[in-house]
């Protein structure tokens, strides 16, 4: 067996660890952030026609510009936002960390520089480094909020190319006041990614970032099909931003990088828009059920604005990862001390999650 070590990998890849999400094969699985209501039927018929007509194309390459498919995110977005979003201004590749990844290639890169206020999402700063771009941490709170004042200085301190500020957090469900993102967008010249993937999921009050487009050409906003809408497999990622951001996404894609199938599933999906994230309020009712139990088992939660919710606090988060596991439970060790993360899903999955969560706690006293 060759070792990574015997490669001619560039120097700073050695050492590190690919994202890595367990996928066991478990019972109930509230590790990933997923929906885990079925899809409408209605749109499963769909679905088989659409893409069924796809295929019927499929010696050809697909839009490369995938015009109608940005055309109805253009919709979508404006729909629910109230902010006007044009066509233009949208892009799409498969999933958001595609999206993140153009992002990098296209403002960050060699000599160039990536800041996020952690612990966020993992992704960012291992994408950053697939992409030659350092990375820095700013800092959160105790309690995992961002002090707007403090973000600013430092990153006027470190004047990344890049600035990531995911909203809500993950994986701590925290949503971001648009005054700091106004803030931290003041204090840089270099673009500064909202990552939006659990908008869907905020409580009432809080607004998206789209709101925040008009007069600030480096904001860019980056949203899922993955969470909300139930379509992870499907790996339809976008972003709304000035239209001159969506030229410069233009000359790091691949061409032809989202395929015909993807964008006939997606442009069906967005059809049943409504059906889609009906199940939403459903799974906001079960984060927030998680939320108001905890402290009846002696535990504690942070807000969540998200599908999931960041517990503790254990003296030991691993033990309990593994004992919820043998309750037929996957949670997420995401590697922050005393704390672990469990996706919001349907009202038995939280049912399961509760009661083997009880179980484990009494069983470690
Ligand atoms: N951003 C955040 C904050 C996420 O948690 C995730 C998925 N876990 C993504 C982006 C990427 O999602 P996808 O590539 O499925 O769109």
């Amino acid at each position: 067996m060759t070792s990574l070590d015997e490669l001619p990998l560039r120097p700073e890849l050695r050492g590190r660890m690919p994202y890595g999400a367990p996928q066991l094969q478990v019972k109930h699985r509230l590790n990933t952030n997923e929906n885990p209501h079925p899809l409408p039927p209605e749109l499963l018929a769909d679905l088989g026609e659409a893409l069924g007509h796809a295929a019927l194309e499929l010696n050809r390459y697909p839009d490369r510009d995938a015009l109608a498919l940005r055309r109805d995110l253009a919709a979508y977005l404006t729909r629910t936002s109230g902010e006007p979003v044009e066509p233009a201004q949208v892009w799409a590749a498969n999933g958001s960390n595609e999206v993140l990844q153009q992002v990098l290639q296209a403002f960050g890169g060699a000599g160039r520089t990536a800041m996020g206020f952690t612990p966020s999402y993992s992704m960012h700063p291992i994408i950053s480094a697939g992409t030659g771009t350092a990375w820095v941490d700013g800092h959160r709170r105790e309690d995992f909020t961002i002090d707007a004042a403090q973000a600013a200085a430092e990153v006027r301190e470190v004047r990344p190319d890049v600035v990531f500020v995911t909203s809500p957090n993950n994986p701590t469900g925290t949503a971001v006041a648009l005054e700091t993102i106004t803030t931290v967008y003041d204090a840089t010249d270099g673009v500064v990614v909202v990552d939006e993937a659990y908008t869907e999921f905020a409580r009432t009050g809080t607004r998206s970032a789209l709101t925040l487009l008009p007069g600030r050409p480096r904001l860019l906003v980056s949203r899922t099909m993955s969470k909300a809408f139930g379509m992870a497999g499907l790996r339809l990622g976008y972003l709304a931003a000035d239209p001159a951001v969506v030229d410069a996404l233009q000359l790091v894609r691949l061409p032809y990088h989202l395929s015909s199938l993807t964008q006939a599933a997606a442009r069906t999906a967005l059809a049943h828009t409504d059906a889609l994230l009906a199940t939403v309020d459903a799974v906001k009712a079960e984060r927030d059920r998680i939320v108001a139990t905890l402290p009846g088992l002696g535990l504690t939660s942070v807000p969540s604005d998200a599908n999931f919710v960041l517990f503790g606090h254990f003296a030991d988060a691993p033990a309990v990862w593994k004992a919820l596991l043998a309750h037929d439970v996957l949670v997420r060790d995401v590697g922050l001390p005393g704390w672990l993360r469990v996706t919001a899903g349907t009202t038995e999955e939280t049912d399961v999650f509760l009661t083997a969560l009880g179980e484990v706690v009494r069983e470690q006293g």
